[in-house]
């Protein structure tokens, strides 16, 4: 496709947040009569999919120990639903199957779903998680667990599916879709700070606004855009933090084991929930018996067709790199640093079988040749920044939240057309200096 030299809206990046809010916006623009899908162009200098969308796990959940988290979450749960066999979403629920020291914040998550209309059911003590568990699962055994959230909406989608499928359908709105084009700058109007070009190795695209959705790249945008490389973060008790650097990098460990997907079945023949489990039961390795941890450990997993096996991950680790420093491309798979080693591979199969029978001595099956893990670009609180710069650039930095928030787009195409959106709104990057911040659960992984 040659490229345009104008065009209103350029979209750079085509995971999950540039193609939905193409498509969303694509439809706004239609149903304001203030364009169409043809005033949009996403530019990519990869692929669809070339980003975290593209490898992610594809778990789609409500549980969030963050208010604003979980309205927005059921938002997206609701678009998931809206064409699941276009986004390749499987709606087998999600269960946070937890131990003591998370059952009061697990327990006022449920609460505030049973108050936005969210459907789950809470199972207290650690006999009748048991039962409930054992009801489910036969072979259940995960150790010192007291409740389990059961969300009877949410499950998973098929990542790069779902990003073809959200793809066809901008483009069926008359979106351009350019693969293969990198940005590389930005131009400025003379008399403000406004983008008013996009500058590509391909030459440059004048435009009226630009959406960033460049997932782990943000920082490259953010410095692109001038914006600033620390900043201040009012706290809890008022105190002012100076110069706290803006992004810092995890990484993100998953794997497959590559047994029949049908082996992890519900008792009476179905497809399971996403299975959820922080524990602080001591982890032992199912090879030799010996102690991995005794601090509190978490992981997740789920049967997948689409990975051919058992699909999940443990928490991830904190990259110990000055960010402008760490090697995100080659991404995902292709990185020599960012995948999975064999402590990751030991660990989490041992995680699997501390939690079911069924997955004891099946770490023989793990799929080595797959490489698998990647870079997650987290904001100094770790929720995302959903906010507009330079007065026509909206930057949707999720901070790694976001496969799942499939609505985010479609919300900020809202935006786009002048309607603020309460969901939103606790998202802003003013938050920070004005101390508004997310509160923080007792959770092992920085996203929940
Ligand atoms: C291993 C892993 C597992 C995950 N699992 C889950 C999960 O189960 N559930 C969940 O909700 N979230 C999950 N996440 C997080 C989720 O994948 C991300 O938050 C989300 O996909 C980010 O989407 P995005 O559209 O912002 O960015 P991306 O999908 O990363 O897309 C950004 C795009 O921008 C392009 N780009 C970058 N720089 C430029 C440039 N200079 N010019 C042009 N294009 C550029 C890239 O090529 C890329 O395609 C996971 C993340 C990882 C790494």
């Amino acid at each position: 496709m040659g490229l345009p030299t104008k065009v209103k809206y350029v979209i750079i990046g085509a995971g999950i947040h540039g193609l939905s809010t193409a498509y969303h916006l694509a439809l706004e623009l239609k149903a304001t009569g203030k364009g169409s899908g043809s005033d949009i162009l996403v530019i990519d200098k990869g692929s669809i999919g070339a980003g975290a969308s593209g490898i992610a796990c594809g778990v789609v959940r409500n549980n969030y120990f963050q208010p604003a988290m979980r309205e927005l979450m059921a938002h997206s749960v609701e678009v998931w639903e809206s064409d699941p066999k276009a986004y390749s979403f499987h709606p087998v629920g999600y269960m946070q199957i937890s131990a003591e020291c998370m059952h009061e914040d697990v327990g006022t998550i449920y609460e505030q779903q049973q108050a936005i209309g969210y459907e789950s059911t809470f199972i207290e003590g650690a006999g009748d998680c048991q039962k409930y568990m054992t009801g489910l699962f036969d072979d259940w055994q995960a150790k010192n667990i007291t409740s389990v959230l059961h969300e009877k909406r949410g499950g998973y989608a098929n990542n790069t599916a779902s990003l073809y499928g959200l793809a066809g359908k901008a483009e069926a709105e008359g979106v351009r879709i350019a693969t293969g084009v990198e940005v590389t700058g930005f131009e400025y109007g003379s008399n403000s700070g406004a983008v008013t070009g996009v500058i590509t190795d391909r030459g440059t695209i004048a435009c009226e606004a630009v959406v960033v959705g460049a997932g782990p790249w943000v920082l490259k945008f953010w410095e692109m855009l001038d914006l600033p490389k620390a900043i201040s973060i009012k706290g809890a008790d008022g105190t002012m933090h100076e110069n706290v650097p803006m992004w810092k990098f995890w990484c993100l460990e998953e794997g497959t084991l590559g047994v029949d997907p049908e082996m992890h079945k519900t008792n009476d023949g179905k497809m399971p929930p996403v299975i959820h489990v922080d524990t602080d039961a001591p982890l032992l390795s199912d090879v030799d018996g010996s102690l991995i941890t005794e601090q509190l450990w978490g992981l997740y997993y789920k049967p997948d067709f689409n990975f051919g096996g058992i699909q999940g991950g443990a928490s991830p680790y904190k990259v110990d790199q000055d960010p402008d420093q760490v090697a995100l491309d080659p991404y995902g798979p292709d990185s020599p640093d960012f995948i999975v080693g064999d402590d990751f591979i030991h660990m989490w199969c041992s995680m699997l079988a501390h939690c079911q029978k069924r997955f004891e001595g099946q770490i023989k099956h793990y799929k080595h040749k797959e490489k698998s893990g990647g870079l997650g670009c987290f904001t100094p609180d770790n929720f995302p920044v959903f906010d507009i710069f330079r007065e026509n650039v909206y930057v949707i930095a999720d901070s790694n939240h976001g496969y799942k928030m499939i609505g985010v787009g479609k919300l900020v195409a809202q935006e786009l057309v002048g309607e603020k959106s309460r969901l939103l709104e606790p998202f802003r990057f003013g938050r920070f200096a004005k101390g508004e911040l997310h509160p923080v659960s007792h959770s092992p992984f920085p996203w929940s």
